[in-house]
C-alpha cells in the first residue's frame, strides 16, 4: 500500500502519543523520571533553562530585531534558544498534543515574571501568529495557545485568537531558511475585523523569534488598524552570533 509522508509523520506522532501516555513523567530534556513534585523537567534541568535576563541590554538587543522594519513599543523572550539544546527540545514538545500542557507551565513561569517587571500592564489584547487553516487541521491546534492562555489567566489580558489569520501556507522550516526572501513574500496575514484593534496595545506571541520575518508579517498587517500599539512576547529566541 502507499504511504504517503503525511500518513507516515501521522503514524509517528500517534505512535509517539501512545508512548507518552503510558510513560507520562519523563522529564522532556534528560528523559529522568520526574518525582512526583517535578512537573515536565527535573529540577537540574529547571536549574539550567537558559532563561533570558529582563535587563536593560538584552531588552534593547530584542528590540532591535525589529529595527527599520516596523514599529513596536516592547519585545520580551523568556529562553535563549539554541539546536540542540533543552529549550528546542521544549518548543518541540509544544507540537505534541498530550505535552502540549508545558506551554502552560512555562507562561506561568514566564507571566509571572513579566507581571512584576510591569512591562505589558497597559496591554489591551493577546494574540497569537495563527497558523494556516490547513496546518491547524493537521495538528489540530495552535501550538502557542496553552501558552497564550496561560499569560493571558496571569497578566489579566483578554486573549483574542482568530481576529489575526493566515492566507497562505508557508513552507516548512528548512525550506524557509534556504529560500528565506522568497518565502517570507509567501506569507500573508490579514485582519478579519481592523475596528477592534484600533488605538489598542497589541501583544502579540509566537514560540520562537529566529529572523522576526514571521513577526515583521503579522505587524505589518496589525499596522493596518488605526492607532495600534505593537508589543512583542515569544517563548524563546536565537541570539544572533
Ligand atoms: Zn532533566
Amino acid at each position: 500500500m502507499y504511504l504517503s509522508t503525511l500518513d507516515l509523520s501521522v503514524k509517528m506522532r500517534f505512535l509517539k502519543d501512545i508512548f507518552y501516555l503510558f510513560y507520562p513523567n519523563l522529564c522532556v530534556n534528560c528523559e529522568v523520571t520526574l518525582l512526583q513534585s517535578e512537573q515536565y523537567l527535573c529540577i537540574t534541568c529547571t536549574n539550567n533553562l537558559p532563561v533570558v535576563d529582563d535587563n536593560e541590554h538584552v531588552n534593547v538587543t530584542l528590540k532591535s530585531i525589529f529595527y527599520g522594519k516596523v514599529d513596536v513599543k516592547n519585545v520580551r523572550s523568556f529562553l535563549y534558544y539554541q539546536k540542540h539544546g533543552i529549550t528546542q527540545k521544549i518548543v518541540h514538545q509544544l507540537k505534541y498534543k498530550n505535552q502540549s500542557e508545558i506551554g502552560q507551565y512555562i507562561g506561568n513561569w514566564f507571566g509571572n515574571n513579566l507581571k512584576e517587571a510591569e512591562v505589558f500592564k497597559d496591554v489591551d489584547y493577546i494574540i497569537p501568529v495563527p497558523l494556516h487553516k490547513k496546518k491547524l487541521k493537521n495538528r489540530g491546534y495552535n501550538q502557542v495557545t496553552e501558552f497564550g492562555e496561560e499569560l493571558s489567566r496571569v497578566l489579566d489580558i483578554e486573549y483574542k485568537p482568530n481576529v489575526l489569520i493566515r492566507t497562505s501556507i508557508s513552507k516548512t522550516q528548512t525550506l524557509k531558511q534556504r529560500f528565506e526572501r522568497f518565502s517570507n513574500n509567501k506569507t500573508k496575514f490579514k485582519l478579519t475585523n481592523k475596528n477592534i484593534f484600533e488605538n489598542k496595545h497589541i501583544l502579540l506571541i509566537d514560540d520562537v523569534i529566529t529572523t522576526g520575518a514571521t513577526l515583521e508579517a503579522c505587524c505589518n498587517e496589525l499596522l493596518t488598524s488605526k492607532g495600534i500599539i505593537l508589543s512583542i512576547a515569544t517563548i524563546a529566541y536565537t541570539p544572533r552570533v
